[in-house]
């Protein structure tokens, strides 16, 4: 009886509940034992009954819906090291756990192949330390890992979208909505900041979403005097025509071309000193990653779920870990290192001022 055990790590996003969710029911579905690792790397290092979870189906009832993560998340400084991975391997195989899946960010992924990579190593040091019996071992000489990605930022290469990304869009627009009515009464401008450290994804479609009048992204950076020419412009622009408000987004990642970062005070000031306009500015910060997860997340996650031990069940040693992401509507099966390392290669790009680099990766197919 094959069993599967699943964990959140990095930022927490709205739908990471419904992805654990569906991990384990699919898991049942299949004859499998399910089990959830909680508090991420964290709860895999330090093992147990507290954190190594077998799951029943009605424990995950009513985790569709559900904001964060139900089994919690961490960021876990020993699983960066071997002695950490060591005792991580330790404590799946002694619950006879050979499959894994990951829902995280870049570094959660990459710490998951990592570990698959050095799993038969690891093995064999349990083996020669007899932390292990070879009794033990019989059967989970390799692990399965399968990863899904969690993110409000959508920053994962190759896929299309990430668990939480279009709940946190909604929650930014529902944000600027409430602001653009006291923005209307007392004809003020606002600039308000969004996540996003090396994607403007947020912010770009929040500024459409909501019709501001511009948006400060990491991607698009430009020469001072050039962006504050076009703001001023704009922004007076649309007031000439009758607009009694005025939004600017900025991605809390954005830069100018000579990498400095564009703050919401530097804007405020722009259209303080040089539009007038009474200006204030809103740090939105975490409500982006709270509350439920919009209708796009819950089946996101649940397809990717469903998906994702199928993965398992059909994946054999010679398999290298797959993210299951979606690309124009259908759920994909993307090569996991190479994900993360073109995901790694923009957030590199971006941080060199290389947008066409940047801009090439992100629209890259897997090589196969
Ligand atoms: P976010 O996008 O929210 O930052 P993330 O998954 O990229 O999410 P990280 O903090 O980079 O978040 O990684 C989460 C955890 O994954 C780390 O605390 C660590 O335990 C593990 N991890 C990350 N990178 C590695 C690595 N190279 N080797 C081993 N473990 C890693």
């Amino acid at each position: 009886r094959k069993k599967i055990a699943i964990l959140t790590s990095g930022g927490d996003s709205q739908g990471m509940s419904a992805c654990v969710r569906a991990v384990v029911r699919t898991a049942i579905h299949y004859g499998c034992d399910a089990f959830a690792v909680y508090e991420g790397y964290e709860g895999l290092v330090r093992g147990g009954s507290e954190y190594i979870r077998k799951m029943a189906w009605e424990d995950v009832r009513g985790w569709l819906s559900e904001g964060g993560t139900k089994i919690g998340t961490a960021r876990c400084a020993a699983f960066r090291e071997r002695e950490g991975r060591l005792t991580a391997a330790m404590n799946l195989v002694t619950e006879g756990i050979d499959a894994l899946v990951v829902c995280g960010g870049d570094g959660s992924l990459t710490g998951a192949d990592r570990f698959r990579q050095e799993w038969p190593s690891l093995m064999e040091e349990l083996l020669k330390t007899r932390r292990i019996t070879s009794e033990q071992l019989k059967g989970h000489e390799h692990l399965t890992i399968v990863g899904t990605v969690g993110s409000i930022d959508n920053d994962m290469a190759l896929t299309d979208s990430t668990i939480g990304a279009y709940s946190s869009l909604d929650r930014i627009i529902e944000m600027v909505d409430y602001i653009d009515s006291t923005a209307m009464s007392h004809s003020r401008a606002f600039v308000v900041e969004v996540m996003g450290r090396h994607c403007g994804w947020l912010a770009l479609l929040a500024g459409i979403a909501t019709e501001a009048d511009y948006a400060f992204l990491p991607e698009r950076a430009k020469s001072p005097l050039v962006w504050e020419k076009e703001l001023l412009e704009i922004c007076e622009h649309h007031r000439k025509q009758g607009k009694r408000k005025t939004v600017v987004i900025v991605a809390e990642g954005a830069i100018d071309n000579e990498l400095k970062p564009i703050t919401p005070e530097i804007v405020k000031d722009l259209l303080v000193e040089k539009l007038g306009l009474d200006t204030r500015i809103t740090t939105l910060g975490h409500v982006q990653r709270g509350g439920t997860a919009v209708a796009f997340d819950r089946i996101l996650a649940t397809m990717q779920g469903v998906d994702a031990v199928r993965c398992i069940l059909e994946s054999t040693p010679a398999t290298p870990s797959y993210i299951i992401g979606v690309k124009e509507n259908n759920v994909c099966r993307f090569p996991l290192m190479e994900s993360v390392q073109i995901t790694q290669s923009v957030a590199e790009a971006i941080k060199n001022h290389d947008f066409d680099l940047a801009m090439s990766l992100r629209d890259s197919e897997f090589s196969d």
